[in-house]
């Protein structure tokens, strides 16, 4: 056990049940702002779509994907000056939502301690310095040796190349990882388990934050049948598993 890769959203920063129309509202205002309500429920749909879409072909994108879908929904014009001030309020909407668990410092301390590899597999179309902005806030940055965002990528979570990326930005230089060598920690039991499990490393499913919504049932982390080598009650179960398994 060399490396251990964690979900974001759900694992180490827990996700709130909040209504992503309101978030989409703060874009909304700045792209069309005599049009508020029509163009944040085209950018809720497009996203939603995006999602759905990505999800089922395993294919990734960016946000501009997404703003671009709503632009062409609706009609209105998005140049580059206002696709980044419209970027901006959206993202900037969500940053009281992306908190970091306070167990994710002091567990991401004690794996490097014990001289394993720390790494970050997000399933996002946001651009990678947003979600390094969020970390940096909350002293994660420094104590993750890589970050990879699917927006960087062509593929999402379960797909295996976004595994093999995440594990390939993991590794030191020169001392390229196996799957095997992985434990891989997440929230979504297909996305992340099943996808990491398939790729051969092994797994951690925690409980996460959204396994229901009572906000929108888009919200919550849809089920699927998948034996985790650990189910955790918590960041702060994960510890004890990786200090048994490097001993037996
Ligand atoms: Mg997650």
């Amino acid at each position: 056990m060399r490396a251990i890769i964690f979900d974001w959203g759900g694992t180490l920063t827990p996700f709130h049940d909040i209504d992503l129309l309101d978030l989409w509202r703060a874009a909304a205002e700045v792209l069309a702002p005599d049009r508020v309500d029509e163009v944040s429920q085209a950018l809720a749909r497009a996203e939603a779509q995006w999602w759905q879409q990505a999800v089922a072909s395993g294919r990734s994108g960016t946000t501009a994907d997404v703003l671009a879908a709503a632009a062409e929904a609706t009609g209105f014009d998005v140049d580059a000056a206002l696709h980044d001030r419209a970027l901006a309020a959206h993202l900037e909407a969500w940053t009281p939502h992306t908190i970091a668990d306070p167990q994710a410092a002091p567990l991401l301390t004690a794996l490097r301690e014990r001289g394993i590899r720390t790494g970050l597999l997000s399933n996002t179309h946001w651009p990678r310095a947003w979600h390094e902005r969020w970390l940096a806030r909350d002293g994660l940055l420094e104590l993750l040796d890589a970050r990879t965002y699917t927006s960087d990528l062509a593929h999402l979570k379960p797909h295996p190349e976004a595994f093999r990326a995440a594990m390939e930005a993991t590794a030191a230089d020169g001392e390229p990882l196996r799957p095997e060598q992985v434990v891989f920690v997440g929230d979504r039991p297909l996305d992340d388990i099943s996808g990491a499990q398939a790729f051969g490393m092994r797994t951690v499913l925690l409980p996460g934050s959204l396994r229901a919504s009572t906000v929108n049932p888009d919200n919550a982390v849809p089920d699927h049948p998948v034996e985790p080598d650990l189910r955790a009650a918590g960041l702060g179960d994960v510890l004890t598993a990786v200090d048994a398994w490097r001993r037996s």
